[in-house]
């Protein structure tokens, strides 16, 4: 089954590409599939978002859409980043600058307040135009400092308590087994499987 991803996230785009590797999927990129547009992301929820960018892409493509929207949502921010994640500090700073920036804000407040949830919303819409959305997310803390190499964005500064490890420290299969996506391709795959 051809599934077209509707993103430009290569850390998004390598995690689909490493839990959807058995057939029946067989995962292509927007770009692969000939979608060379620009999206503008500007709904006010992930769910919206997502619907969005697989709408965007299926205009061009058609065939079967899958597209995500994420973020990292402090409690003690007000749900910053969050739907502007990928944004925040400015769309051209890097990691990096992006963390620094958010250890700055959180400096008022102490470190056992720093709860988090990573969130993910999913969007398919199918050949004929339907669609279909689902959201899960993960709890964590932000970590006193980044650590650890793997997975992507802000990976190194969400620490899970059960794990005593960032996200950034976890395997690839684990992340993708408990993340905020890892989950929402879960139960989006079984529905697919049972529509298709
Ligand atoms: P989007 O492309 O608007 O959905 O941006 C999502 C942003 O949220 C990413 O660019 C990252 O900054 C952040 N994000 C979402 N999922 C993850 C993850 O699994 N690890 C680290 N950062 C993530």
């Amino acid at each position: 089954m051809r599934l077209i991803i509707a993103t430009e996230n290569t850390g998004k785009l390598g995690e689909f590409r490493q839990i959807l590797t058995d057939p029946p999927w067989q995962v292509v990129s927007m770009r692969q599939a000939g979608f060379a547009g620009q999206i503008k992301e500007d709904g006010t929820d992930y769910q919206e978002n997502a619907l969005i960018k697989a709408r965007s892409v299926h205009r061009v493509t058609g065939g079967l859409v899958l597209a995500d929207d994420s973020g990292l949502s402090i409690d003690v921010l007000d749900g910053a980043p969050g739907l502007y994640s990928a944004r925040f500090a400015g769309k051209d700073a890097g990691y990096p600058e992006k963390i620094a920036r958010l250890y700055q804000d959180l400096r008022p407040f102490r470190p056992e307040l720093w709860t988090a949830h990573f969130v993910c919303a999913l969007a398919v819409i199918f050949p004929d135009g339907s669609t279909e959305t689902v959201l899960r997310q993960v709890d964590g803390r932000i970590a006193p400092v980044p650590r650890g190499e793997g997975g992507f964005g802000y990976d190194p500064i969400f620490y899970l308590p059960e794990r005593g490890l960032t996200m950034a420290e976890l395997p690839e299969a684990e992340k993708n087994r408990i993340s905020h996506r890892g989950l929402a391709l879960q139960a989006l795959a079984s529905l697919l499987l049972d529509r298709l």
